[in-house]
């Protein structure tokens, strides 16, 4: 088949346009579209310096060589969070070094054995003999959040950018919805706390518009330095599986349903600003970082971890996947100093 924009042959069909496109005319369709949703939610303004929180990923390699494309006169730095999963995150990470050499971009890598005192390896041990009803990826994704802006912070950046592409949004727009979390639901959407709250650096989200395929496509194209080899070995868990296998059907059945799911929610989102909690923030009363509740669930999480105590040895991610699955594991002793 031929690329709609020319005569070569086309490399890829987007089943959702249809779109059919060879290498140079898709790539300048993916370019496009994050230059126009950059443009469209205003995501800079002159002067600002931008933060981009780079895992080694396809997505955040992709928005970091786009944006710093897109907007050549910004200073640009980089944030890398090294959970400590062996085998996995050092590799990525790895990856994440390559580009910033590439572009000439200053970084930072916090690394959670440092800021929490356990790698998320001890916490996912701790997590499963402790029968912990929350999953590896609830104490990841808080603990992350928490230590990107306390980085972008004293970084001195302005925006933070994200690496969340479509699916990713698609599927948290669900989970929300569907477990009536419309406060967090809420709180989607390409940029988030954009009206600077002191204490926040406000997110954007580049990829918000792109499929998930399409931007591991454009990496591989683009050539650009990225780990891809395997996914996390503590992903399995996580809740956001189910409705990616569910969105994923339906896309397959009707394409173009993931961006009418974006656009809806888009349309839904100013009628969501009232719900409680909404912008009411105060300082956490241990690490001073704002938060909706008295003591922010980073710290709350941190002396749960903590009050486990030292462990009397570290597995493999293999092992204690192995013991996760164990008849036994809410049966193990409490671990304490
Ligand atoms: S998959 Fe879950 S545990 Fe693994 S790095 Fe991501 S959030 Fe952390
Ligand atoms: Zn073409
Ligand atoms: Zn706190």
């Amino acid at each position: 088949m031929d690329c709609q924009r020319c005569t070569k042959e086309a490399i890829i069909s987007l089943p959702y346009g249809p779109h059919h496109f060879c290498q140079e005319h898709f790539e300048y369709f993916f370019e496009k579209r994050v230059r126009n949703i950059t443009r469209i939610h205003e995501f800079f303004e002159e002067g600002e310096k931008i933060a981009i929180a780079v895992s080694g990923g396809k997505d955040s390699v992709v928005a970091l060589n786009l944006i710093r494309r897109i907007m050549p006169r910004h200073e640009i730095v980089g944030i890398s969070i090294d959970e400590g999963i062996d085998g996995y995150r050092n590799k990525a990470i790895d990856e994440a070094l390559k580009n910033y050499k590439a572009l000439d971009i200053d970084y930072k890598i916090i690394k959670y054995e440092k800021e929490i005192g356990n790698s998320m390896q001890e916490i996912v041990q701790k997590t499963h003999m402790q029968g912990w009803k929350e999953n590896s990826c609830t104490f990841c994704g808080v603990f992350r959040r928490k230590y990107i802006n306390q980085a972008a912070l004293e970084m001195g950046a302005d925006k933070l950018v994200t690496g969340h592409n479509l699916d990713d949004e698609v599927q948290s727009i669900c989970m929300n919805f569907f477990t009536d979390n419309l406060e967090r639901l809420a709180r989607l959407g390409p940029r988030i706390q954009m009206e600077r709250i002191p204490g926040f650096v406000p997110r954007v989200k580049p990829l918000y518009t792109s499929p998930e395929e399409e931007v591991e496509l454009f990496a591989q194209l683009k050539n650009y330095p990225h780990y891809n080899d395997r996914c996390c070995p503590f992903s399995h868990g996580a809740d956001r599986n189910i409705y990616r296998m569910m969105v994923d059907m339906m896309e397959a059945k009707k394409p173009g349903t993931k961006n009418g799911i974006i656009r809806s929610f888009l349309n839904l989102k100013p009628h969501l600003q009232n719900i409680p909690a909404q912008g009411k923030f105060q300082p956490c009363q241990v690490c001073g970082d704002l938060t909706s509740q008295a003591t922010c669930q980073a710290c709350v999480f941190e002396s749960r971890i903590k009050g486990v105590g030292k462990l009397p040895q570290l597995l493999s991610p293999e092992q204690i996947n192995a013991m996760a699955k164990s008849p036994q594991t809410s049966g193990l002793p409490m671990y304490t100093e």
